[in-house]
């Protein structure tokens, strides 16, 4: 009774809330999305809340449209947030653009227990020291050569003060020292302190840096597990000395540094280029940079289904030790655990990424995929009469399909008559036999039409095409190619009796006439 009691206590106590807290400077790398759906899975497997919070504090990388960019990816992949800007909760605001008055406070405290400084150094300074020494950072090596108010009297720096001279306040690393943080994934890290820089905590605007923002927030929001990219590992010391020396180490959230996504060929860090270079997309959705106007292709606009998108990205770093690679939300929430998240980097696979894409398009029911592939129809200009007929036709080619984007040329042919017909791969087998036989079938169809009939079932086509296949003494294996480049335009599509059948006679028999036509013409 008591330890269940016990265990109870410990679970309510702590509940689980974990926040993704991108700066919004411009399209989400699937990197990126990575880290929000493996907040979320872990969120939702503890029954627990996930927090989206914005980290806009550098004006200067502020992109427009890059906050509502990361909404709109978020809500497509269906990885909603708990407590957002959009949402809201009650830590807000969640923009730390608005919190700005909260952090200054800490900021203060850090400077009477000695844990910070201001500096004076204006750009011009700073600049100069750059050209001065070949990787300068601003540390315990060079401190006391800057103006701050370690390296002057307490009575310049009050002068300075009073003057409203701008200063930024910097956290003073300690010399000497080994800063560790036991990491979900990579075990215990080790930090040397003279090798890390006395970050700037307040800017001279009175906004605070990422680093001063993050740490107050994740405590303010009572988060317990902070889960990012590998790539915020080396700034992991300063947050864990801020959290030493604000809060108490004893309430620091559990970090978890996500492993990359490499290159496919395994050589570094998955980019935005590599995907320019290699042809596929690399962002979430369609990003089109306000500045440039350039845009970038995301996975959204090339096709993808939000469901495959999310599998795939579950795989690139975590499985559940067994082989098996399709899973719906509900599972990954289910099988979610941090010790099978892999500590090396995964490399990125186009062709894995529209395996699990076509994976997911067989398994999706037509009715759900018709909303999703008509934009492209109408891009294409073709004209949909009837939505049952799409839904029906989806289901003919679906298992053909690795893309979205692909349903319109694996089916243009089932609404409107091909253009183009491959008549060439005919041409060098066919004889005036073969022509009489669809002579005779065309006239078959048009009797039938005659009589009112509109379509014959796939199953009954078939057999009737074999018995006038018979009657002419001929190969039916000669006269199926022949029959599916007249009805397709070339030689793809699902079965060529199916392909009839949904297409109705009167279309059937105008395609073979006209392309007996061009036949004869050659
Ligand atoms: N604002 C950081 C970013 O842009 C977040 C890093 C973190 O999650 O601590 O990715």
């Amino acid at each position: 009774m008591n330890i269940i009691f016990v265990k109870m206590m410990l679970s309510m106590d702590s509940k689980v809330r974990v926040r993704f807290a991108p700066s919004p400077t411009g399209g989400l790398h699937l990197g990126g999305v990575r880290t929000v759906l493996f907040n979320y899975l872990f969120a939702k497997h503890h029954k627990g809340e996930f927090i989206l919070r914005i980290e806009d504090t550098d004006q200067t990388r502020f992109v427009p449209g890059a906050e509502q960019y990361i909404q709109d990816t978020l809500a497509w992949c269906g990885l909603i947030p708990d407590e957002s800007p959009l949402h809201g909760g009650p830590y807000g605001p969640y923009r730390q653009s608005e919190r700005k008055s909260m952090y200054k406070q800490y900021a203060d405290t850090l400077i009477e227990q000695g844990h910070a400084y201001y500096a004076f150094d204006t750009p011009e300074d700073l600049d100069a020291k750059r050209k001065e020494i070949p990787n300068f950072q601003y540390s315990r090596a060079h401190r006391m050569e800057m103006k701050n108010s370690i390296s002057l009297s307490a009575e310049e720096v009050d002068a300075l003060l009073k003057n409203n001279t701008p200063h930024v306040i910097r956290i003073k690393v300690p010399e000497n020292e080994t800063v560790s943080l036991d990491d979900v994934i990579r075990g215990h890290v080790s930090f040397d302190t003279n090798m890390v820089d006395d970050k700037v905590l307040l800017k001279a605007d009175g906004m605070p840096t990422y680093h001063l923002a993050v740490v107050v927030d994740d405590h303010l929001m009572k988060i317990t597990h902070a889960f990012r990219g590998e790539e915020w590992l080396p700034s992991a010391p300063v947050h864990v000395l801020l959290w030493k020396y604000l809060f108490g180490l004893d309430k620091m959230p559990k970090w978890a540094h996500l492993p990359l996504i490499l290159k496919p060929d395994g050589n570094g860090k998955l980019s935005k280029r590599d995907g320019e270079r290699l042809g596929f997309p690399v962002f979430a959705m369609d990003w089109t940079d306000p500045n440039t106007n350039t845009t970038t292709i995301g996975f959204k606009e090339r096709g993808f289904l939000p469901e495959a998108f999310v599998n795939l990205l579950a795989m690139l770093g975590w499985n559940d030790g067994t082989d098996k690679e399709i899973y719906t939300i509900e599972e990954l929430i289910a099988g979610f655990s941090l010790d099978r998240v892999h500590k090396g980097g995964a490399k990125f696979d186009y062709e894995k990424a529209k395996w699990f894409n076509a994976e997911w398009i067989k398994k999706t029911e037509n009715e759900k995929l018709a909303p999703l592939v008509k934009p492209y129809f109408d891009e294409a200009k073709i004209e949909i009469h009837d939505p049952n007929y799409l839904v029906k036709i989806i289901g003919l080619v679906k298992e053909r399909c690795h893309l979205l984007t692909e349903f319109v040329a694996q089916s243009s042919f089932f609404f409107t008559a091909p253009t183009t017909i491959d008549t060439a791969s005919i041409a060098p087998k066919w004889d005036t036999k073969k022509h009489a036989f669809f002579t005779a079938l065309a006239a078959l169809y048009a009797s039938k039409i005659t009589n009112g009939i509109i379509t014959v079932p796939s199953p009954d086509l078939e057999v009737e095409f074999k018995e006038l296949v018979a009657k002419h003494e001929l190969k039916a294996g000669e006269l199926m190619l022949p029959f599916r480049i007249m009805l397709v335009g070339g030689k793809f599509g699902p079965g060529v009796f199916e392909i009839a059948e949904a297409i109705e006679l009167k279309d059937t028999v105008a395609r073979i006439e006209k392309c007996l036509q061009i036949l004869s013409s050659n």
